[in-house]
C-alpha cells in the first residue's frame, strides 16, 4: 500500500484488495474455465466505484489520480487479469472524453459511465491496421448534420458488452498524411447499422469478449465527434493510448505479483531432496530475480502515472513502463510455472492461467516492438546533436 496517498484513496485500494480476495479469487477458476463474462463481479465493481475511478467529481466520478488508479488495477489483475481489462478499456474511453470532449459530451456521457451502467469500448484496430493505426479504412462521410460510418473494427475488448464506443474513422480519406483526416466518434450501442460480427476464442484473457464490430451506414450526429472538430482523432487516439499503456503495465504488474506470491508460498511447501525447494539456492535466485523485476516495473509505472497526473505527455515513460512490465510479466509467470514443476502445467493451480494471460500484455495497446520504436524516437529527440 502506498502510504503517501490520502486516507480515502488508501481505503478504496484496501477495499478493492479485500473484494479481490473474498469475491474474485474463489470464483475465478470457474469463470475462466467456462469463458463466462463476470456480470456479478461487475455489479460489485460498480458499487465499489471502480468504473468511476478517474472520472472527475464534477461528472459523478471519484476523480482519482492515475497514481491511485494503477494500484487499483494492480489489485484487480492480481485476482483476474480479465476483470482489469474490462475496467481498463472503460477508463480509457472515459479519460478520452474527459480530456478531449466538448462540455456537452462530458455532461452526457461521463455520468452514465461513472455509474458503470454504460461501459466503454475502444475501436481503433481493424483487420489490416493494428500497429499501423494510420492504415485504417473505416470511413465517416458527412451527410447534413450527421456522419455515416462504414467499415469493420476488430479486436474490440468488451465489444459485445460495452455500450459506448470510441471509434476512429477517416473523415477525410484524401488527407496526407492520413492521420490529419481522422476523427473519433462516440457511438452508442443500439445505433441502427451497428452489429457484432465474430468473436474470438483466445489463449487466455477469458471471460472478456474480444469482438468484431460491423458498421453499415451507421448515422452519428456531428456533435458526437470527440471534441466537436473533425481531423483531431489520431491525436486523441495517441493521447488515449498513453493511458492504455499505463493500464497494461499495471495489469502486467498485478499478474506478475500474483505469480510471485503463489510461487514463494509453494516453494516453502514443496519438498525435494529432504528440504523445501525454497532452501535450494537455484530457487532462491529465481525468487530474488522475480521480486526485483516486479519492483522495478512498479517504479517505472509510478513514474509514468505521476507524470500523467501532472498533466504532461508521458509517451516515453508510459512506453518504458509498458515494455518493461509486460516483458517482465512474461518472464515471471514462466519462472513461477517452473517453480511449480509438473503441477504448474496443470489447471490444479493458478500459475497455468497466469502463464496464458501474460502474452496478451506483450500485444495489447501496442506491441513491445512498437514500444521500443516510440521510446527510441523520444530518446533520439531528447539527445539530438546539432
Ligand atoms: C485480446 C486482444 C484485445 C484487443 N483489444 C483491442 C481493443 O479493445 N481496441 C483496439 O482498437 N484494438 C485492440 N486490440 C488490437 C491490438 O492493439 C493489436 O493487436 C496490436 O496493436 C497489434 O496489431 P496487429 O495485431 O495488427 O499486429 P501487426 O501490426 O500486424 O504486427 C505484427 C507483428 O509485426 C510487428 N511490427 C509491426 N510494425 C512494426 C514495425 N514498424 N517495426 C517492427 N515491428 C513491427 C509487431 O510488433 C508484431 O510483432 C486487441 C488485441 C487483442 C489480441
Amino acid at each position: 500500500m502506498d502510504t503517501s496517498l490520502d486516507v480515502e484513496k488508501q481505503l478504496v485500494i484496501a477495499e478493492v484488495r479485500r473484494f479481490v480476495e473474498r469475491e474474485v479469487m474463489p470464483v475465478v477458476h470457474d469463470l475462466e474455465a467456462h469463458d463466462t463474462y463476470p456480470l456479478e463481479l461487475i455489479e460489485k465493481l460498480k458499487r465499489l466505484g471502480v468504473f468511476s475511478a478517474t472520472i472527475p467529481e464534477a461528472y459523478g466520478g471519484l476523480g482519482f489520480d492515475f497514481v491511485t488508479y494503477v494500484q487499483i488495477v494492480e489489485e484487480l489483475a492480481r485476482g483476474w487479469m480479465s476483470l482489469s481489462g474490462i475496467v481498463n478499456t472503460h477508463v480509457l474511453v472515459a479519460h478520452m472524453i474527459a480530456s478531449y470532449g466538448t462540455e456537452a459530451q462530458k455532461q452526457y456521457f461521463l455520468p452514465l459511465m461513472a455509474q458503470g451502467e454504460k461501459r466503454g469500448g475502444l475501436c481503433l484496430s481493424e483487420a489490416n491496421a493494428g500497429s499501423d493505426v494510420q492504415a485504417i479504412t473505416m470511413t465517416a462521410s458527412h451527410v447534413g448534420d450527421e456522419y455515416q460510418l462504414n467499415g469493420a473494427k476488430l479486436w474490440v475488448t468488451n465489444g459485445v458488452n460495452a455500450s459506448i464506443f470510441a471509434v476512429l474513422a477517416r473523415t477525410d480519406p484524401h488527407a496526407r498524411p492520413p492521420h490529419r483526416g481522422m476523427s473519433i466518434f462516440l457511438v452508442e450501442k443500439g445505433t441502427p447499422g451497428l452489429s457484432v460480427g465474430r468473436t474470438f476464442e483466445k489463449l487466455g484473457y477469458k471471460g472478456v469478449d474480444t469482438a468484431e464490430l460491423l458498421f453499415v451506414d451507421v448515422r452519428v450526429p456531428a456533435s458526437h465527434i470527440l471534441g466537436g472538430i473533425a481531423g483531431e482523432g489520431f491525436k486523441h487516439a495517441m493521447g488515449g493510448l498513453e493511458v492504455g499503456r499505463i493500464n497494461v503495465a499495471a495489469r502486467a504488474l498485478g499478474l506478475a505479483q500474483a505469480a510471485f506470491n503463489d510461487a514463494i508460498t509453494y516453494a516453502q511447501q514443496r519438498e525435494t531432496f529432504g528440504k523445501p525447494i525454497a532452501q535450494h539456492q537455484a530457487i532462491q535466485l529465481k525468487l530474488a530475480d522475480m521480486a526485483t523485476k516486479i519492483e522495478a516495473a512498479r517504479l517505472l509505472l509510478q513514474k509514468a502515472a505521476a507524470k500523467k497526473d501532472r498533466g504532461e505527455r508521458c509517451d516515453l515513460e508510459a512506453g518504458m513502463a509498458k515494455l518493461f512490465a509486460s516483458e517482465m510479466c512474461q518472464e515471471v509467470t514462466l519462472e513461477a510455472l517452473r517453480i511449480f514443476g509438473g503441477f504448474g502445467y496443470t489447471k490444479e493451480f493458478n500459475v497455468e492461467r497466469y502463464y496464458r494471460d501474460a502474452p496478451f500484455m506483450l500485444v495489447g495497446e501496442g506491441t513491445s516492438e512498437i514500444q521500443r520504436l516510440i521510446i527510441a524516437r523520444h530518446l533520439l529527440h531528447q539527445h539530438k546533436i546539432s
